[in-house]
């Protein structure tokens, strides 16, 4: 895609410090870390975002996620991760060409995860109920 950050970060014409790459998968240094070691899984294949993915780059994604968690967080010395997708703009996908952020987490590091409220379990089973017809 011509005007895809993305694209032109596979293609090499905007420089990227990249940590793994095969086939499928590009793995680089996210350029505004949320933690030390933030890193970013591009998808070689230019797809808007994970409902526009192929399976096959799905999977490789995923398997990526394996092999680099491990030395991520020992390069910051970090003992957990968060794996994050942000799909959609409304979710805050800023770059529409899929991509996935694995931040190193660590005790006390300051951020704080997504807030929860007690459920309505009426709501709960209601929504539950709309979704699975849909699936049906
Ligand atoms: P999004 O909000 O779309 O899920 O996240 C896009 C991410 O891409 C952001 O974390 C941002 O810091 C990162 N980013 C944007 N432009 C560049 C770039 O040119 N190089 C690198 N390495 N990361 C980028
Ligand atoms: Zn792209």
């Amino acid at each position: 895609m011509a005007d895809c950050i993305f694209c032109k970060i596979n293609d090499g014409s905007i420089p990227s410090l990249v940590v793994y790459e095969d086939e499928r998968v590009r793995s680089i240094m996210d350029i505004n870390p949320t933690t030390a070691g933030h890193i970013l899984l591009i998808s070689k294949r230019h797809a808007k975002n994970i409902l526009d993915t192929d399976d096959a780059d799905l999977t490789a994604l995923t398997l990526v996620v394996k092999k680099i968690a491990p030395p991520a967080m020992q390069a910051v010395g970090a003992d957990s991760f968060n794996l994050i997708v942000n799909n959609g703009a409304a979710a805050g996908q800023i770059i529409d060409h899929v991509h996935w952020h694995l931040i190193p987490r660590r005790i006390g590091d300051g951020l704080t995860n997504w807030p929860g409220q007690i459920g309505d379990m009426e709501e709960l089973g209601r929504l539950a109920e709309i979704i699975r017809s849909q699936l049906a």
